[in-house]
């Protein structure tokens, strides 16, 4: 592999050392099965195929049609969903397709602040959903952290959005999707829910589905649900011809047919009875982290998770955010540093990290490991400039990560 190309090679070798020998806690990373990566690198890399099936721009197409419709119905019968598009090159264009097909520029949406866990596309002003919509912003409530519905319920009926836009990048809480859906009724307003980083746990029965309550479900394939890098949207069929047609042409030109081609091997090792309990591992881990980083005097946002992930609030140990990702990272342990709610730090330094599982999940980590885990970490908080306990520590990390093999093949 590689051959000719010697510099390339050097940097993917020493990127494979790098991610095989740390911690990797960045929860909207992963590690994809041999087989994803097979379908990623295969022939379909070389074949455009602008348009749907049966109803491409470009001849040569009889593969690509039966990809897409596997693909397709893989993905409903997974999800339990009336139509599925698996065309989007990623999350954010996924959900530029989802306003497009819900709104016109201007209209009013409501969605989940930043520093409250919702993601730069849920309405962000620097981004295009604060840019072309009228984006109104709910925050957690400051006690509990956690949606206080009937706030979110008052702000609807006063701002009548056209779309609720409900999704998740570090609020560690199941969302009440049928509260979300009784609300969005009560003011006329569009439910889109975003999964990016829960898919998988939805497929695994680890996490509430929102499929039967909300018109369109966005998600990335690549975070919790184990695929290449990519996006995927789900919606009631009254919505199906708006949201392709949104897709394309509204903001895409050619499918990648290989991104597709490994989602659909994704789609279908998540319908796997190993992949129900790996999403319930990787729940399991982050409640058994989360719950030992509490003992050992750290203060988990919201007090815990129902999920792969949290955020944990790091101003009881007198350290930023910022300032700890960085020693953990010299000692092997990779994460982002993360804003808690209402952070009285500014973003570059914020009060918190951001830790997640699922990585560490796949490559076979359970409560046991958990609490080395939370002891590595919270020995780098308490001595964030000790240089020498710190590559102490990477280099503990690395020799026991040899007992959990990098390489991951489904159902092994
Ligand atoms: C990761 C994420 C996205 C964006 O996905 P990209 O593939 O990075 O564009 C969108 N929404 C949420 C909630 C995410 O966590």
């Amino acid at each position: 592999m590689l051959e000719y190309d010697s510099e390339v090679r050097a940097i993917i070798d020493a990127e494979w050392e790098r991610q095989s020998s740390v911690l990797r806690m960045i929860p909207s990373e992963n590690i994809v099965s041999d087989d994803v990566l097979e379908a990623l690198g295969s022939c379909f890399v070389n074949k455009y195929a602008e348009g749907y099936p049966s109803k491409r721009y470009y001849q040569g197409q009889e593969n690509n049609d039966a990809l897409e419709r596997l693909a397709c119905a893989r993905a409903c019968a997974l999800f339990g969903a009336e139509h599925a598009n698996v065309q989007s090159y990623s999350g954010s264009p996924a959900n530029m397709a989802a306003y497009m097909a819900l709104c016109e520029p201007g209209d009013r949406t409501v969605g989940l602040g930043l520093n409250s866990g919702g993601h730069l596309t849920h309405g962000w002003k620097v981004n295009f959903s604060g840019q072309l919509y009228e984006p109104h912003q709910i925050e957690v409530d400051r006690e509990t952290e956690r949606l206080d519905y009937d706030e979110v319920a008052k702000l609807c009926l006063e701002i009548r959005p056209k779309v609720l836009f409900i999704g998740t990048t570090s609020y560690s809480r199941a969302f009440d999707f049928a509260r979300l859906r009784e609300i969005a009724d009560a003011c006329g307003a569009y439910l889109v829910t975003d999964i990016a980083h829960v898919a998988g746990l939805v497929a695994a029965g680890a996490y509430p589905n929102p499929v039967p309550y909300a018109d369109i479900v966005t998600m990335t394939v690549h975070k919790t649900l184990r695929g290449p890098r990519g996006g995927m949207i789900l919606c009631k069929a009254a919505h199906a011809k708006a949201l392709d047609r949104a897709v394309f042409p509204g903001i895409q030109g050619g499918p990648h047919m290989n991104q597709i081609a490994a989602l659909a091997v994704a789609l279908g090792e998540a319908a796997r009875p190993e992949f129900k309990a790996y999403g319930h591992q990787i729940v399991k881990n982050a409640q058994h982290l989360a719950a030992a980083l509490t003992a050992r005097g750290l203060r988990i946002v919201s007090g815990g998770t129902d999920c792969h992930l949290m955020v944990v609030d790091l101003r009881a140990k007198s350290i930023d955010g910022k300032t700890a990702a960085t020693a953990l990272e010299r000692a092997g342990i990779v994460c982002n540093f993360n804003a808690i709610p209402y952070d009285p730090n500014p973003p570059r330094h914020p009060s918190g990290i951001r830790l997640g599982t699922p990585s560490l999940t796949t490559r076979g980590f359970k409560e046991a490991e958990m609490e080395r885990v939370a002891d590595w970490i919270v020995g780098v908080l308490d001595a964030p400039d000790d240089e020498e306990k710190i590559a102490r520590t990477a280099s503990e990390i690395r020799e026991f990560l040899k007992a959990y093999p990098y390489h991951h093949r489904a159902g092994a």
